[in-house]
C-alpha cells in the first residue's frame, strides 16, 4: 500500500490549515468508538482541466451517512461541494483522492456520541491507483473470507462509518496472509455482498450481475456508475443475489469502488476465472474514457474544480 504523499493544506472545520497541523487530541471520541462517516472520491484530469467524478453525489451519501447517525455536519451539501474544490485548487492537484470525514471531536467520554462536538475535514492527495496498474490489466486474486459481512441490523453496511472498517481490516489481513490480494464478504446467510472497499459483478452467459443493496453492501457510486454503462452499451444487468458458488462458476467477475476504480478478478478461492474478460475490459475502457472527459454523454458526472 502506497506510503500517503503529503500536500499543503486540508479543510479542516471550515478552514484552511496546514497538512502538519491537523491534528486532533488523543481523546478524540472517534478514536476511541469508531464515529466517524466519511467519503472516498477520485478527482481526474481532463482537457478542460482537473474535474472530481460524481462529487455532489459522494457528498449526500455523506450527508445520508451522517444523518443516520445523528451527526449535524453543519455544511450543507453545496458548501462542502464548494470545500472539496477548494482543497483541490489550493493544492494546485491536477488530479487526486479526496477524502471527506466527519466524526465525533474531543469533549466528552462514554458511549453516547450526540454530546460531543461534530469535526469536518476534507484531504485530498495524489493516490494514482488502488491496486496498482498490473491489477487493473490482469485481475486481482481474491478470497472468500472466513470473517461475515456486518449484518444490516448491527452495523448497516449502508452507512459508511468508520467503524464499520473493522470488519474490512480483519477480512484483509486474513485474505493477505492467505496470499489473496482481496476479500469477499459473505452475509450471515452465506450471501456474496462485496469486497473490503468494492462492490463486485459476476458475468455468466452474457449477463451482468450484481448483489442488491439489501443483501448489505454499500450502494457504491461507481458500481452505479458501471450499471448506467453497461445497460448504455447494451448489456442486460441484474440486482440479484448471489451465492459463492456463482464466483466460481462466472465467465467474469470484477470489482469497483472510488479508490480501486473497475478491477478484474483473475481467481476466487484458487479457481481461475480468467484473465480479464471481453465484457469487463469493455465496461472499465468506457469508465475510464468517462472519467477522464472523453465521452460526452457522461460529461454530467463531471465536476470541474
Ligand atoms: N463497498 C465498500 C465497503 C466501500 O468502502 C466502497 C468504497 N467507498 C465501495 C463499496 C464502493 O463504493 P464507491 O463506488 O461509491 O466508491
Amino acid at each position: 500500500m502506497a506510503e500517503l504523499p503529503k500536500v499543503d493544506k486540508i479543510w479542516m472545520d471550515g478552514e484552511l490549515v496546514d497538512w502538519d497541523k491537523a491534528q486532533v487530541h488523543v481523546l478524540t471520541h472517534a478514536l476511541h468508538y469508531g464515529s466517524g462517516v466519511f467519503e472516498g472520491i477520485r478527482c481526474y484530469a481532463t482537457v478542460d482541466g482537473p474535474a472530481v467524478f460524481r462529487l455532489t453525489e459522494h457528498m449526500e451519501r455523506f450527508e445520508r451517512s451522517a444523518k443516520m447517525l445523528f451527526m449535524d455536519l453543519g455544511y450543507t451539501v453545496e458548501e462542502m461541494v464548494e470545500a472539496v474544490k477548494e482543497t483541490i485548487r489550493v493544492n494546485n492537484l491536477p488530479s487526486c483522492y479526496i477524502r471527506p470525514l466527519a466524526f465525533r471531536g474531543y469533549g466528552i467520554m462514554g458511549l453516547d456520541p450526540i454530546p460531543a462536538p461534530v469535526q469536518v475535514i476534507i484531504a485530498a492527495w495524489p493516490w494514482e491507483t488502488y491496486m496498482g496498474e498490473e491489477a487493473l490489466r490482469e485481475g486481482v486474486d481474491v478470497g472468500v473470507s472466513s470473517w461475515r459481512q456486518r449484518g444490516i441490523n448491527s452495523l448497516p453496511p449502508a452507512i459508511k462509518a468508520t467503524g464499520n472498517y473493522l470488519n474490512s481490516a480483519l477480512a484483509r489481513i486474513e485474505a493477505n496472509q492467505h496470499g489473496y490480494n482481496e476479500a469477499i464478504l459473505l452475509n450471515e446467510q452465506g450471501m456474496v455482498t462485496e469486497g473490503t472497499g468494492e462492490n463486485l459483478f459476476v458475468v455468466r452467459d452474457g449477463l451482468i450481475s450484481t448483489p442488491p443493496v439489501s443483501d448489505g453492501l454499500l450502494e457504491g457510486i461507481t458500481r452505479d456508475s458501471i450499471m448506467q454503462i453497461a445497460l448504455n452499451l447494451g448489456y442486460d444487468v441484474v440486482e440479484e443475489s448471489l451465492v459463492r458458488t456463482d464466483l466460481y462458476t462466472a465467465d467474469e467477475m470484477f470489482m469497483t469502488g472510488s479508490a480501486a476504480e473497475v478491477v478484474p478478478v483473475r481467481s476466487v478461492d484458487h479457481r481461475v476465472i480468467g484473465p480479464a474478460g471481453p465484457v469487463t475490459m469493455d465496461l472499465q475502457e468506457t469508465f475510464f474514457k468517462a472519467v477522464k472527459g472523453e465521452l460526452p454523454e457522461y460529461a454530467e458526472w463531471l465536476e470541474r474544480v
